[in-house]
């Protein structure tokens, strides 16, 4: 394959925000084009303008770029008529009309009536619905003067009637479909606007569109595209058709049974990092179990391995590859989320190095600059029952080793704690971690301990061992 010449698109409708089996979708066609040096097209599908505004548009503009999915032609570069279908609407209406004089469309005058009835029969019968070709044997001459006298009708491609239509899925491999069952789809309604799957292949045709990466939902639509394109001398892209991503129950994800969508994920506090990397293994065998930056998994980016089987969103996946992407963030990019003013100046580079493996989102600085910084109990009910036990003198113990000994080195310090309270690994960092954050989970103790301010640490002890005084009078 020449590597320049792969051109590559993805085609929103921009009817709401995207959802992760949409940004999927982005993704592989951009690590393919990018794989191959190629180009990326974003095109925003919007013919169907009920359903499309400018501020749907510059939000998936801003979600893609969110991601890093920059694009080679798409809005703000190129003109306007070069990505949005709804500029092309002459160039539509141009093919199809090619079309009909080649006689390989036809005017059809059926009522919608008509056509439930039909589809009611089949149902009844069992059959599945699909045109019975009631007006492919008009006179087309006659056909014209009828639209041109002021009847209403949509267009329909000429299917061939016997035969088969085959291609080979860049995913899914061989494909064939038969000719007879396929009916002849609408390319222009009858209010001359052309309909989905005709701007859709005509556009990649035009727009030089090589390789077309999309959901498996459209796997129908594509030998009549692909005889379209044929009845119009076009070229025909490489199809590869992408299993779906489904949720927990196997249904498709759909924003209304609940998928994430991209606003969803940003609220969350989600880094693009974490949602491509994630994203570009959903049913795609990377190797790397680190972190990668596109670059690098478009070098490595290969149609062939994508699996076929439907791929089950994982809300636990993404969370590990968002814990993956915290601790990899730059400080500088963290530091605008911290809030709160407790940490001192000269420690707040080391607190995020330090918290930053611990943060879903960067706004949980917030929490751990108190438990570490603030003169404020961070105990809540259930952990100061399970300090209780303890007794006092424990904490006690634990203030006055901390006061003497250089905490800068974790060993030592650990050894000396050990051999004060006669306690041993989680026997005492268990409490010691509670009594001061108030959480069972977190950074290293040792890297805790030296970073805590000496006098929050006393504070903390000082609480635990109050508490702890107090536990005989209330467990009795
Ligand atoms: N606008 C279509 C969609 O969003 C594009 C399908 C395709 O990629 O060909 O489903």
């Amino acid at each position: 394959m020449n590597d320049q010449a792969v051109r590559t698109r993805f085609a929103p409708s921009p009817s709401g925000q995207l959802h992760v089996g949409n940004l999927r979708t982005a993704l592989f066609n951009w690590l393919l084009a990018r794989h191959h040096r190629g180009e990326f097209v974003l095109r925003i599908e919007d013919s169907d303008a009920a359903r499309s505004d400018a501020g749907r548009i510059e939000r998936l503009q801003n979600d893609l770029e969110w991601l890093g999915l920059g694009w080679d032609v798409g809005p703000g570069i190129g003109a306007p008529a070069d990505w949005q279908q709804s500029r092309r609407a002459d160039l539509h209406a141009e093919a199809a009309e090619r079309l009909r004089h080649r006689d390989a469309a036809y005017y059809c005058f059926c009522s919608t009536e008509r056509l439930a009835a039909l589809r009611d029969r089949q149902k009844q019968a069992g059959h599945p619905p699909r045109y019975d070709g009631c007006c492919a044997g008009l006179d087309p001459v006659h056909a014209a003067q009828r639209v041109a006298a002021g009847e209403s009708a949509v267009l329909r491609l000429r299917m061939p009637d016997e035969g088969t239509i085959r291609f080979t899925d860049a995913v899914r491999g061989e494909q064939s479909f038969r000719a007879a069952d396929l009916d002849d789809p609408i390319i222009q309604r009858a209010d001359g606007s052309a309909a989905f799957l005709f701007a859709n292949a005509l556009d990649d045709a035009l727009m030089g569109i090589t390789h077309v990466l999309r959901g498996e939902d459209h796997l129908s639509n594509t030998p009549r595209q692909i005889v379209l394109l044929e009845r119009l001398g076009q070229s025909v892209p490489v199809y590869g058709h992408l299993s779906l991503v489904v949720d927990d129950q196997g249904a498709p994800l759909s924003k209304r049974r609940g998928a994430p969508g991209v606003h969803d994920l940003q609220d969350e506090g989600a880094r693009p990092a974490a949602i491509v990397n994630y994203l570009a293994r959903l049913g795609n065998p990377v190797p790397a179990d680190a972190l990668e930056s596109l670059d690098a998994l478009a070098a490595d980016f290969d149609v062939a391995r994508l699996s076929r089987r439907p791929a089950r969103f994982d809300r636990r996946q993404l969370d590990y590859w968002q814990s993956l992407a915290m601790a990899a963030a730059p400080v500088a990019s963290l530091r605008p989320a911290l809030q709160v003013d407790c940490v001192p100046d000269d420690r707040i580079t080391a607190f995020i190095q330090l918290v930053q493996p611990n943060l879903r989102a960067a706004d949980e600085l917030n929490d751990w600059a108190i438990r570490l910084f603030a003169p404020q109990s961070v105990l809540d009910a259930a952990l100061a029952d399970r300090l209780r036990p303890l007794g006092a003198a424990f904490f006690e113990t634990l203030i006055r080793v901390l006061e003497s000994a250089p905490t800068d080195d974790w060993k030592p310090l650990r050894a000396e704690l050990e051999g004060a309270t006669e306690r041993r690994g989680g026997a005492l960092m268990k409490p010691l971690r509670r009594a001061l954050t108030g959480l069972d989970h977190g950074p290293a103790l040792g890297d805790i301990i030296h970073l805590m301010p000496a006098d929050i640490r006393r504070m903390r002890l000082q609480q635990a061992a109050s508490i702890a005084a107090s536990g005989a009078d209330t467990d009795a």
